[in-house]
């Protein structure tokens, strides 16, 4: 790429690596540069794009909003608030909804929820399990439940009231909570996305949800990266057949319109009540237009289907050419929400993939990210490990540096 198509932008703070591209516009799961190059888009936004780019069916209902109402207030009703509620209702088995802006956001209204279910039984200084490598925003809380020293590094003192454990050991989790009366959440991803696309086994799964139901804990289930079909399921840990108390979301819940909200089921449903909690833009009729018919165009595409069936098929794909080199560690995630794991750094990846054509990212030093669309059909997928393969087997060669 040349230094010349690198936009600059001096006056926009520097909290990003950036590529020196930027995109103008883009259609189904193709997107261009503003030099007119394509790009396969295997990274769908950071796991937000749910239907791809300018689709048909949501632009014109957006379009239709816009000139509607943006926003209100939640002084009023919104009607879409109450549609959008009963859809995610359905879908998860839970029974309210609270709505709000972005993945972090979503999960702070949680940590809020489970301190004040302890306050409300007399605890008075609750305490949140969270586990390693996990990964909720970058608010103060949440970047405090994040188990990454990176995101934490330079915001101290930090939140307290968490205590960490490793993913996948009850053992652990019993030990870490043994005898401690002001435990009141377990707090996690069903799939680990900035962690490294780490999934918690349904087995396990079961077993938080009975120490939940014994010890009257909540369960909240971090379902912002893993959640909204992406893994083939509306939500991923419904692939153990159980539910949790709370259930933050975001990213593909508005296919690129910034929406959040928190799904609870009736442990946690009342908890919150007038003056406890709010959000100026949370809620709006924009957002909850951009929800409703995101979830209404999955349904009528069966989107759920092509997430399972294309995310297996790349996965098969990606397995028969990269499975068996030395340096790839595992091929791991499901749906449309896979990780292959070198076992060195690979950021270099994310540029050589973007050089040739493809969107993909570098989570976790050594994790390739594959997050597309969930409209990707499998010619795309196929397209995606033809880009791929070659560029990761041809890094893997490369003297270690
Ligand atoms: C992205 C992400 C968040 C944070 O969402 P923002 O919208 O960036 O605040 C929280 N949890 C998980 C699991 C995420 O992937």
């Amino acid at each position: 790429m040349s230094a010349t198509a690198a936009p600059s932008s001096p006056h926009v703070m520097n909290t990003y690596g950036r590529l020196p591209i930027a995109l103008s516009h883009g259609q189904g799961c193709r997107v261009w540069d503003t030099e007119g190059r394509a790009y396969l888009d295997g990274l769908g936004g950071i796991a937000v794009n749910t239907l791809g780019h300018n689709h048909p069916e949501l632009v014109p209902a957006l379009q239709d909003q816009i000139a509607k109402l943006i926003h209100s207030s939640n002084y009023y009703h919104v009607p879409g608030q109450e549609q959008l509620a009963t859809k995610l209702t359905e879908l998860s088995g839970l029974t309210n909804a609270f709505f709000c802006c972005t993945g972090l956001e979503a999960n702070e209204a949680a940590l809020k929820l489970a301190r004040k279910f302890g306050h409300d039984k007399g605890i008075e200084r609750p305490e949140i399990v969270v586990y390693e490598a996990a990964f909720h925003g970058r608010s103060i809380a949440t970047l405090s439940a994040t188990g990454n020293p990176k995101v934490q590094q330079g915001f101290g003192p930090l939140v307290e009231g968490f205590i960490r454990v490793p993913l996948n050991d009850i053992d652990a989790l019993k030990k870490a909570t043994e005898g401690n009366p002001n435990v009141v959440a377990v707090f996690f991803e069903t799939i680990q996305g900035e962690g490294g696309i780490h999934p918690m086994r349904w087995e396990y799964l079961r077993q938080v949800r009975e120490l939940c139901d014994q010890r009257d804990w909540l369960m909240m289930i971090d379902e912002v990266q893993c959640g909204m079909g992406r893994t083939g399921k509306w939500f991923a840990h419904q692939w153990a057949g159980i539910k949790p108390d709370v259930m933050p979301l975001a990213k593909g819940l508005g296919s690129g319109v910034p929406i959040g909200a928190v799904v609870a089921g009736p442990r946690a449903a009342n908890i919150f009540g007038p003056g406890n909690h709010g959000t100026t833009f949370g809620g709006n009729p924009l957002a909850m237009r951009a929800g409703i018919e995101t979830i209404r165009i999955m349904e009528e595409h069966k989107l759920l289907e092509n997430a399972a069936n294309v995310g297996a098929h790349l996965k098969a794909a990606l397995e028969r050419e990269l499975g068996g080199l030395a340096g790839v560690t595992e091929i791991r995630g499901q749906g449309l929400m896979l990780g292959i794991e070198l076992d060195r750094p690979c950021g270099v990846i994310l540029n050589r993939a973007c050089e040739a054509g493809l969107l993909l990212s570098v989570t976790a030093d050594s994790v390739i990210r594959l997050v597309p669309p969930l409209i990707l059909s499998i010619a795309e997928a196929d397209e995606i490990v033809a880009i791929l393969a070659p560029i990761v087997k041809a890094f893997l060669e490369e003297p270690r540096k």
